[in-house]
């Protein structure tokens, strides 16, 4: 069912002349199938980092409950940064990602060099003091929770996806769309096709107003920040306080609906066109 609403978007956006490079999913299977059709093969097919890393997240997870791996669980949230990390800096390169990824196999083990690799040669980061020396919880190459990690890392369905990982996407936006969505749409009322139609119209508008604001400032100019547990990091972080929304859209709306009004334009011929199937 996905696999074939997927395919019907994807139609109508090229039938409508749209000319799409690049697409981010998540790793299913369907989706990937679809997407190696003839008639896609130059779409750039790209996987979701948030997706990804949080699967990898999980599997260490579930490995560090295990009483012999508890030296794990330090390190899982590093290897998640790690993964953003290697593919933010990657240049699009599968190889250079590969190695970058992997090479935390060897940092875990307070090793941060890798002879053997072709491109990434050493730790980005810098030297490592004397009190880091001892106060990170190493985990010695070979034990049980290194072995653990290793196995996670070096996972061969994760190491072949490593070229839908170089062009650095996720669809966070999207998902504060569909949050977002929910005011407009609440999933557990019936809405008909063009009441359905209108309110994520509408979400759009809401979206496209105030998609990346900046960060709002105090009075003297200071970046504005607050404390807010996360519940993916289970830890307290600052947040950036994002500027107040703008509802101006919803006023130009309301002129072009008088604009219209006034005009005598309005005619039931001016609804869109309810497709096919479509009940209600
Ligand atoms: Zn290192």
């Amino acid at each position: 069912m996905e696999r074939d609403a997927f395919g019907v978007s994807l139609d109508y956006l090229i039938s409508e002349g749209v000319d799409i490079e690049c697409i981010a999913t998540d790793r299913h299977k369907g989706i990937r199938a679809e997407l190696k059709k003839p008639a896609y093969h130059r779409i750039n097919h790209q996987f979701d980092l948030f997706h990804v890393s949080k699967s990898i997240k999980k599997k260490l997870g579930l490995k560090a409950k295990k009483r012999c791996n508890k030296d794990l669980s330090p390190w899982i949230n590093c290897l998640s940064n790690h993964l953003w990390w290697s593919s933010r800096t990657c240049g699009g390169d599968d190889v250079l990602l590969q190695e970058k990824w992997m090479s935390v196999t060897e940092h875990v083990g307070n090793n941060h060099r890798f002879r053997n690799n072709q491109m990434f040669k050493r730790c980005a980061h810098d030297p490592i003091s004397g009190r880091d020396q001892t106060d990170i919880k190493w985990l010695k190459l070979g034990t049980t929770p290194h072995r653990a990690l290793h196995e996670v890392v070096h996972e061969k369905s994760l190491l072949k996806d490593m070229s839908h990982l170089t062009g650095f996407k996720h669809t966070g936006e999207l998902e504060v769309f569909h949050n977002m969505l929910l005011k407009y749409a609440p999933k557990r009322q019936h809405f008909s096709y063009l009441g359905m139609r209108a309110r994520l119209q509408l979400a759009a508008l809401d979206h496209n107003s105030n998609v990346f604001r900046e960060q709002a400032t105090t009075k003297k100019g200071d970046p504005r920040w607050t404390a807010a547990f996360s519940k993916r990091k289970k830890d307290w972080i600052a947040r950036k306080v994002i500027q107040a929304k703008q509802y101006g859209f919803r006023q130009d709306l309301m002129k072009l609906v008088l604009k219209r009004a006034a005009s005598c334009e309005w005619s039931l011929g001016l609804w869109p066109a309810r497709p096919e199937g479509c009940r209600n």
